[in-house]
C-alpha cells in the first residue's frame, strides 16, 4: 500500500513537473515553417543524380532506386563468444557465410570472356574490362585474404532480416551486424600472424571488430578523431571482446587527429586501414540527421576530398615500408575514390615513398554471388547497390608501400 502511494505521488510529480516545462522546450514534432526548405535528402539526391548519371552511366537507375530501397546485412560471427548454436540457427534459416563461400580458381579471367555476368547477361571481352585498366591484360595474382572472419547473409533476392544478437553466457554478444560489403577492406587488409594494425578512422567499430576476429594481430591501435565516437566504439567492443584483450597492451585506442598520425608514427604498421569519412550515400539519401548536405555543412562536404588525401598520406606515412594500406569509403564518388587515391600516391612520391597498387579484381570473381561489383574502374574495386543483393556502396582501393 505504501508502495502503491509513493508511486503515485511520484506520478503527480512527474504531471506537475511536465506542467511547469515552458511550452517551448517540450519536445514535439516541428512545425510545418521550420521544417528545412530543401530537405538535405532531396539535396543529396539531386547532387548524386547529377553527378553519378554521368559516371555509372545505365547503371545508375537500378543503383537509385537499391540506394532508396531497404538495405541489406550481414552478421558477423563473434568468434570470442559462445557461438555454435547461433550458426547452426542461421544456417538451419538459409544464410551462409559469404565469406567461405568464395569461387576462388574456379574461373579465370580469360573464361569469364566467355562466361556470363551474375544477372545473367554475357560476360565483357577481356579486352574490354581492361581497356582503361592500369594492369591491362595481365592475370591477376590470386588474392590473400585475412582469415578467420565469418559473416552470414541471406542468399541474393532474401530481404529476411536478421533477429538482434544476443549475449552468450560470458554477456558477449554472438554476432554484429553490418553491410557486409564493409567486411571488404578487412578481408583485403590480408592480416597475419604477428601484424601490427592501425585502423585509423575506426568508429563506430564494425570493421575494427572484423580485424579483431582474425586473432592473429599483434597489436591493434585504434583511432578516432571524435571523442564521442570513440567511447561508442569503447562500448561495441566491450561488447564483444573479452575484458583480457581490452585490457591488455596489444590493443591501445586513442581520440587523436588522424592527418597528424604519419608525422608522430611513420614506417610503423604491417597494415593500416584508412576507412575515411565521406558523403555516406546511402544515409545522405535517407536521413536527415547527421547529413553531410545539410546547408550548414556545405563546406565541411566540400572539404572531403582534401580531408580523405590527407587521411589517406598520412596513413601511408605510418605504414613500414614492405607494409599494406588498404583505402575505403562507403561512397560511389569518382572525386573521393579514385582522384583521392591517385592524388595520394602522387603526394607520397614526392616525399620519396614508392607504392604499388594491389590488384583487387580477383574480389569480383571470389564474390560475385554476394556482390555487385562495378565495371570497369581504372583504380581500386566498388560494390554497388542492388535491388537483389542491397549491399555497398563500398569503395576499396590497396596500395604496397615498396620504399
Ligand atoms: N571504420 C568505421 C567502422 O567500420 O565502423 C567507420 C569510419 S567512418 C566512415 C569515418 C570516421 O572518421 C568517423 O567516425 C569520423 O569521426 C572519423 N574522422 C573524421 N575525421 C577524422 C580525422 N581527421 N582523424 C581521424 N578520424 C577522423
Amino acid at each position: 500500500m505504501a508502495a502503491l502511494t509513493g508511486t503515485r505521488f511520484l506520478l503527480r510529480k512527474v504531471k506537475a513537473s511536465r506542467c511547469l516545462t515552458p511550452k517551448r522546450t517540450r519536445m514535439k514534432a516541428k512545425w510545418a515553417t521550420t521544417l528545412p526548405k530543401y530537405p538535405a535528402t532531396n539535396l543529396a539526391l539531386q547532387h548524386f543524380e547529377a553527378t553519378y548519371n554521368i559516371q555509372l552511366g545505365p547503371l545508375w537507375p537500378s543503383v537509385r532506386v537499391s540506394l532508396l530501397s531497404e538495405r541489406k546485412y550481414g552478421a558477423l560471427i563473434n568468434n570470442f563468444s559462445d557461438n555454435d548454436a547461433v550458426v547452426r540457427d542461421l544456417q538451419d534459416k538459409g544464410c551462409q557465410d559469404f565469406v567461405s563461400c568464395t569461387e576462388q580458381g574456379v574461373q579465370s579471367l580469360a573464361e569469364q570472356e566467355v562466361g556470363r555476368d551474375s544477372d545473367g547477361t554475357p560476360g565483357k571481352k577481356l579486352g574490354e574490362i581492361n581497356n582503361n585498366n592500369p594492369f591491362g591484360d595481365q592475370e591477376p595474382a590470386p588474392l590473400r585474404l585475412s582469415s578467420n572472419i565469418k559473416c552470414f547473409v541471406f542468399p541474393r533476392g532474401d530481404i529476411a532480416r536478421f533477429k538482434p544478437s544476443r549475449p552468450d553466457e560470458q554477456r558477449l554478444l554472438t554476432y554484429y551486424l553490418m553491410d557486409a560489403a564493409s567486411l571488404l577492406p578487412c578481408l583485403v587488409l590480408d592480416v597475419q600472424e604477428g601484424h601490427t594494425v592501425l585502423d585509423l578512422c575506426a568508429a563506430p567499430g564494425g570493421k575494427t571488430l572484423a580485424l579483431l576476429q582474425t586473432q592473429a594481430i599483434r597489436f591493434l591501435c585504434v583511432n578516432d578523431s571524435s571523442v564521442s565516437r570513440t567511447s561508442r566504439l569503447k562500448k561495441v567492443l566491450h561488447s564483444y571482446a573479452p575484458k583480457e584483450l581490452l585490457t591488455d597492451k596489444r590493443l591501445r585506442v586513442t581520440s587523436f587527429d588522424g592527418t597528424k598520425w604519419g608525422e608522430i608514427e611513420r614506417d610503423t604498421f604491417d597494415r593500416v586501414l584508412v576507412d575515411v569519412p565521406c558523403t555516406t550515400d546511402r544515409h545522405s539519401v535517407l536521413e536527415e540527421d547527421n547529413n553531410i548536405f545539410s546547408k550548414s555543412r556545405t563546406t565541411e562536404r566540400r572539404r572531403l576530398p582534401q580531408l580523405q588525401t590527407e587521411l589517406l598520406l598520412s596513413g601511408i606515412r605510418a605504414t613500414r615500408p614492405g607494409g599494406e594500406v588498404l583505402y575505403s569509403t562507403c561512397s560511389l564518388s569518382q572525386p573521393q575514390n579514385q582522384y583521392v587515391a591517385e592524388q595520394a600516391v602522387h603526394l607520397a612520391r614526392e616525399e620519396g615513398i614508392q607504392l604499388q597498387v594491389i590488384d583487387l579484381r580477383p574480389l569480383n570473381r571470389m564474390f560475385r554471388k554476394t556482390f555487385n561489383f562495378a565495371p570497369d574502374l581504372l583504380l581500386g574495386e566498388m560494390v554497388v547497390p542492388h535491388l537483389t543483393a542491397n549491399f555497398g556502396p563500398i569503395y576499396m582501393c590497396k596500395l604496397r608501400r615498396l620504399s
